[in-house]
């Protein structure tokens, strides 16, 4: 018999190969989900006694004839009529084919992720031919062929069991890879690893006399008993491993635990989630969890359907209740797939807590492999964040670790300063902070080493959720100032006293444009000088890293220059300083005196005196670099203040090169004075 098929558009092949173009190989998960089907039924009919034959030892072989240019996939499974045949495929598969494609063609990416059914066949097949027979009893083998037209042709046919033989005729060149072996398997391996009916593609090979020579046996593609559908209770840690090493044949690692979810209300979901060691970024790697659908393998795209977060996990999700036929903007706002999220999310939490609590030696041992993670869905997932602040840790400089609650608990009452905040004092280098490490811990400080990926973005996260917490690097201003009590002392430098050991300092500080010298009476602090870097400014620095337009990103790196005013060295330089130049400073700083309080009247009739003001500000202007000069000269010749700036530029890894070797030069010929 010849018919025509009955859709309207007059040749649908043509499109179904140009849509999905990027999704050609889902035409075997496609024939082969059609072939599972038809065997499974033959599960359900046999259990209703409509059935009376053997189901137990059904499969589905798949096999590649490169010669004749063919793919045969073929099933023992029900079968079908020649009466199916005419409804199944020529009305039904044909029709739903072409609303699929009416549908779906402007979410070209997506059509992989489901279904086009049979007629996916035609993606890469000429010709496709279908002998099938139905399992009912004196039902007759037909075959049906179809060359890529809405032409078909059904005639008789032999097949002496029930079932169906898909045949696809591959001629055109650009197909032709898929004549190629290595390409099936590869293809069977990512869509039918799980599938529940054993696939067979040839026979088992193995090396006889150093010849790779095929076996009796079938060689079986997939695992149709995947881990996840076992019930954990009957799982030990290993078998758990030995899946993992299944999925990711390629992976070294041992991932760090796993989680096995089993939900059947209010969705149906089952699948196993594997921690992998992720200490950089760089080891990050997405795509790691694979999405399936009752076992068949559909993407491990899975953005939009659990947070990102979690994407960082490896393992598999398998779910019917995933709506796969929709696009991924619709996904990530489907009440579905938000409940799947967050009760993954619950899942992910109540494990780590777990573990935490029943072993919190194991747990810190893990921590370092754990906090990129841990702090990437806190920063990220508000609900995450909650759960996850009882276990989240902090490790000092002792390498002790505390969670949030107790940490508070140990500085609290030494840490708070007069605003009532707790200071957290950290570290992002403990061997670079080190002196400042050890001043903040001999006044009685604790300070947490926060050297990971994402800490500095952490600590502005818990800034901003939890109240009076404030973050501070050891470095980032002089002890006094870190945590402020009200007991300040302001220091004993004059006005002018300040302002002349400041051209002091600036005549030898070098790049000049990134400092600001400040005056302090640090107390207990054997520096006679020291450097800060601002919380703030340094931090926002930091972050930048992260997002390429932010404006501190090319804030070049600023510091604080703090002279210790109580420091005995530094009161000798200052005195010195002044008796030395006495009488060339106090006649011009009597000018300048004058000339300011001179210039402060003037001001008040500005309009009137304009032009007077302006000889007058550049006469003060050269007093004042008149005595800028006679400074500058003489502390450039004055060993000691270079001394005491570059000991401080060392202790903050800032005196390089040149500078280091005059450094060296000046310790020796100081020595030697002695
Ligand atoms: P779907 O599988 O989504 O129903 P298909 O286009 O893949 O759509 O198939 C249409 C119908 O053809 C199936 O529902 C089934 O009844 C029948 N069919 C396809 N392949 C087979 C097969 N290998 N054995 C028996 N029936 C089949």
């Amino acid at each position: 018999m010849k018919g025509k098929i009955g859709v309207t558009t007059e040749n649908i092949f043509p499109i179904i190969k140009k849509f999905l173009y990027s999704d050609q190989e889902i035409f075997l998960r496609e024939l082969i989900s059609n072939a599972i089907d038809a065997t499974e039924k033959l599960k359900v009919l046999a259990r209703k006694g409509e059935y009376k034959g053997d189901v137990g030892n059904k499969k589905i072989y798949v096999k590649v004839d490169k010669k004749n240019k063919q793919i045969i996939v073929s099933d023992f499974g029900i079968g079908m009529t020649e009466e199916e045949v005419n409804q199944y495929i020529n009305q039904i598969a044909f029709s739903s084919a072409e609303e699929f494609l009416s549908k779906y063609k402007d979410e070209v990416n997506l059509i992989g992720h489901f279904g086009l059914g049979f007629y996916s066949a035609f993606i890469v097949a000429n010709k496709v031919e279908l002998i099938t027979k139905s399992y009912k009893e004196g039902a007759k083998a037909v075959k049906w062929i179809c060359e890529g037209t809405p032409e078909f042709e059904i005639k008789e046919a032999e097949r002496s069991e029930h079932g169906t033989d898909v045949i696809l005729h591959i001629t055109d060149e650009t197909y032709k890879e898929f004549l190629e072996e290595d390409k099936i398997e590869e293809l069977l391996n990512k869509y039918c690893k799980f599938l529940p009916i054993p696939i067979v593609f040839g026979k088992k090979k193995e090396f006889k006399d150093g010849k790779l020579v095929e076996t009796d046996e079938d060689y079986i593609i997939n695992n149709t008993n995947p881990l996840w559908l076992q019930k954990p209770q009957n799982l030990k840690d290993e078998d758990y491993k030995k899946f993992y090493k299944e999925l990711y044949p390629r992976e070294f690692e041992e991932p760090m635990f796993h989680i096995h979810l089993n939900i059947d209300y209010p969705f149906n979901l089952t699948g196993i989630l594997y921690f992998p060691k992720i200490t950089s970024p760089f080891d990050i790697q997405k795509r790691k969890i694979q999405l399936y659908c009752k076992q068949v393998f559909v993407t491990d795209n899975i953005e939009g359907i659990v947070p990102d977060y979690l994407t960082l996990l490896h393992g598999v999700i398998d779910s019917p209740d995933i709506p796969l036929n929709v696009s991924r903007s619709y996904l990530q706002n489907d009440p579905e797939v938000k409940k799947i999220s967050s009760h993954i999310t619950k899942k992910v939490a109540d494990k780590l807590n777990d573990i935490y609590k029943d072993n919190r030696a194991d747990f810190e041992k893990k921590w370092e492999d754990l906090k990129l993670f841990i702090q990437y869905g806190m920063i990220s997932d508000e609900k995450f964040y909650d759960r996850a602040i009882a276990f989240a840790l902090f490790k000092n400089t002792e390498n002790k670790y505390f969670t949030l609650e107790e940490y508070k608990k140990l500085i609290e009452s030494n840490q708070k300063d007069k605003y009532k905040n707790i200071v957290v004092l950290y570290t992002t280098d403990t061997e670079k902070q080190y002196t400042y490490i050890q001043r903040a811990k001999n006044k009685g400080y604790d300070v947490l080493v926060l050297d990971g990926h994402l800490d500095i973005a952490f600590i502005n996260h818990l800034e901003t959720k939890e109240k009076n917490l404030i973050f501070k690097r050891v470095d980032s201003d002089i002890l006094e100032k870190l945590i402020e009590k009200d007991d300040t002392q302001k220091t004993q430098f004059s006005e002018i006293e300040q302002e002349n050991f400041r051209y002091a300092v600036f005549a030898i500080l070098p790049d000049k444009e990134k400092f600001l010298v400040s005056f302090e009476p640090v107390a207990d602090s054997e520096m006679p000088a020291l450097i800060t870097q601002s919380e703030y400014i340094r931090r926002m620095k930091d972050m930048s890293q992260f997002s390429p337009s932010h404006i501190y990103r090319n804030v070049s790196d600023l510091f604080n220059f703090v002279v210790n005013t109580n420091h005995d060295l530094i009161k000798k330089i200052n005195s010195e300083l002044h008796e030395t130049l006495k009488k060339q400073l106090e006649p011009l700083q009597q000018k300048i005196d004058s000339l300011k309080k001179e210039l402060e009247e003037l001001r008040k009739k500005y309009d009137e005196n304009k032009t007077v003001i302006e000889e007058k500000d550049k006469e003060l202007e050269s007093i004042i670099n008149e005595k800028k000069k006679i400074i500058t000269d003489y502390a450039q010749q004055n060993d000691l203040l270079s001394q005491i700036i570059d000991i401080a530029l060392l202790s903050h890894n800032l005196l390089k090169h040149e500078r280091f070797e005059n450094f060296l030069k000046r310790s020796i010929k100081l020595l030697e004075k002695n």
